[in-house]
């Protein structure tokens, strides 16, 4: 099995009700895309999403809990994502490490627990620009990868994004020397350790735009994307996602 292609949208702390019209106007543009389509709405709009898009795009969350109920005000567990109607969730993102001091352990943690409630565990890695600075960047990655996925993931329930911690949000790039570097990496570090290795699909994230998805699309062991600021308009998600249908 290859590893399947996909255009994943991470909405961050964006969006209403009124968000959802982008939902219509993906599905009226790309009514049979090359690849699989998801969206991370904030969890206030994941029910609605999930009712709208009707599977033809799937719906995730951003973050979910390591525990299965109890007392954690304000903390969603995987299995009312799963409710709700997601199938993924983003788990371990920058903004999370850092904004909520997440650590390897406890994303692996969520993956276990998003896993055993069905959804698809979005796990994200990536080097800060003072880590790629001092040459670290491929030992960080290794680390990230060996302490965030968990030993049940498989390439049925988990992909991996590679987001430059540098390049998110920031209107800046790796090279394409740097991304393949990187991704090929993980794709020898995932099947050094999974059966299926070589079938997880492995996502590029950072500043991720019409004008450069192609061309990042065309490198070595990059099977999508995930997109912050453009997955908010149709206008700008809808050539990613053609980007990849044809890559
Ligand atoms: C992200 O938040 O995962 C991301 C990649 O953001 P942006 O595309 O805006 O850089």
């Amino acid at each position: 099995m290859a590893p399947r292609k996909l255009a994943a949208g991470n909405w961050k702390m964006n969006g209403t009700l009124a968000s959802l019209a982008e939902i219509d106007r993906l599905l009226a543009d790309h009514p049979a895309p090359g690849c699989d389509v998801l969206i991370c709405p904030p969890a206030t709009l994941v029910h609605a999403m999930a009712a709208r898009a009707q599977g033809r795009i799937a719906t995730g969350g951003q973050d979910c809990h390591a525990r299965t109920s109890g007392a954690h005000t304000g903390d969603i567990a995987a299995a009312q994502l799963k409710d709700a109607g997601a199938s993924h969730v983003i788990l371990g993102h920058s903004e999370r490490r850092t904004d909520h001091a997440e650590t390897d352990a406890q994303v692996a943690a969520k993956a276990v627990a998003a896993h055993q409630a069905g959804l698809v565990a979005v796990i994200c890695v990536g080097e800060t620009e003072a880590q790629r600075d001092a040459g670290q960047t491929l030992d960080v990655i290794s680390a990230q990868l060996a302490g965030s996925v968990p030993d049940g993931a498989t390439a049925a329930n988990t992909v991996i994004a590679y987001e430059p911690v540098w390049a998110i949000g920031t209107g800046r790039t790796p090279t394409n020397d740097q991304i393949a570097e990187v991704h090929a990496l993980m794709r020898d570090r995932l099947a050094a350790r999974f059966a299926d290795g070589a079938d997880f699909a492995l996502l590029y994230g950072g500043s991720v735009k019409p004008g450069n998805a192609a061309e990042i699309f065309a490198i070595p062991h990059v099977n999508g994307a995930l997109v912050g600021g453009a997955s908010l308009k149709a206008e700008d998600f809808g050539p990613i996602i053609a980007a990849l249908s044809a890559a």
